[in-house]
């Protein structure tokens, strides 16, 4: 029997847990022919969470949880998630039921079908702010735009993955992670299903504006290095349009007489020159940042206890 592991990162969902775990099972007994593991990663909750899932383990043996030595983020969660899966093929699944189980049928139709990587795409967005939602898209119009590889928009973490990509993906162990580059990365046959985003059960989310920037720029510089090449073009331009005014000027003075106006434009031009270089600089460090956190080659997580047992 094919067994299918439901990998679910929690970070304070304590409420949100059992909810999921009645769905789950719904699920699990709707698709009898397949063997069920439910891995739950618990990612440093405050809250907790660790006791609940402790709690779903004794009732049901069919619960795993991994309790993480810290909150390290969902990316990292996620690779926890990869480690410990023990099915033929993993479902990636958010805790708060954001991701509706019952479009697991059809991931696993697909996957029958010979599909290494079923995703789920949404066809909406649930309760999301004007403004999220068009930053979002921008952002991934930027991304495709800067690497050859594409990265997909409105396309989550909520897929299925074949033991072919887990196992190409825990070979990836970076500490800056972007799972959703990474699955890109790895190829092997793709393929889609539509969903549609459902509000949180219960909790908050825990992506701020500001996780989601940060976010956006470990996307950007984890998955390609054209930016230090806009620095190259943006300075190329700069250099090119003084050296045109540089001649204009000399132009002026010399077929026209003009006295040159100095200090508004040195000022401009100085304040200027000055943004561009701390923007490139900027932009190395982020690189530079991350080249100085690949090499201390630390493992990406610790582990607490793996089903009550200490690691
Ligand atoms: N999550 C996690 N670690 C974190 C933050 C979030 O494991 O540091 C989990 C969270 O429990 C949930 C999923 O990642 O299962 C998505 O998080 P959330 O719902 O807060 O994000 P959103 O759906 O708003 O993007
Ligand atoms: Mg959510």
């Amino acid at each position: 029997m094919k067994k299918v592991s439901v990998i679910i990162p929690c970070y304070n969902e304590a409420q949100s847990a059992p909810l999921l775990h009645a769905e789950l099972c719904k699920l699990a007994d709707s698709e009898p022919n397949y063997e069920w593991e439910f891995l739950f990663i618990n990612d440093g909750s405050r809250d907790n969470t660790v006791e609940v899932l402790s709690a779903l383990r004794k009732q049901d043996k069919r619960c795993n949880y991994v309790d993480l030595s810290r909150n390290y983020g969902k990316e990292v969660a996620l690779l926890a998630g990869f480690d410990y899966a023990t099915g033929d093929c993993a479902v990636i699944m958010d805790a708060d039921l954001q991701h509706p189980p019952h479009v697991v049928h059809d991931m696993l139709r697909k996957w029958e079908d010979g599909f290494d990587d079923v995703y789920a795409r949404r066809v909406t967005r649930g309760k999301e702010s004007w403004l999220r939602k068009r930053l979002s898209l921008a952002y991934y119009k930027l991304l495709s735009k800067s690497t050859r590889i594409d990265v997909l928009p409105n396309v989550g973490d909520f897929r299925l993955l074949d033991r072919c990509c887990l196992d190409a993906l825990r070979q990836m162990r970076e500490q800056c992670r972007y799972t959703k580059g990474m699955y890109c990365y790895v190829g092997f046959k793709k393929t889609f299903v539509d969903f549609e985003t459902q509000d949180r059960v219960a909790g908050q989310s825990s992506m701020s504006y500001r996780v989601l920037i940060r976010l956006a720029i470990e996307g950007l510089t984890a998955y390609t290095t054209s930016p230090l090449q806009w620095a190259t073009g943006i300075g190329v331009i700069v250099s090119l349009i003084s050296f045109l005014y540089a001649i204009w000027v000399v132009i002026k003075t010399i077929v026209w007489g003009d006295p040159v106006a100095g200090f508004p434009t040195l000022l401009i031009a100085i304040l200027f020159l000055g943004g561009v270089q701390l923007l490139s600089l900027g932009i190395i460090g982020e690189y530079l940042g991350r080249v100085f956190n690949e090499t201390k080659n630390r493992p990406v997580y610790f582990v607490r206890t793996y089903n009550d047992k200490k690691i």
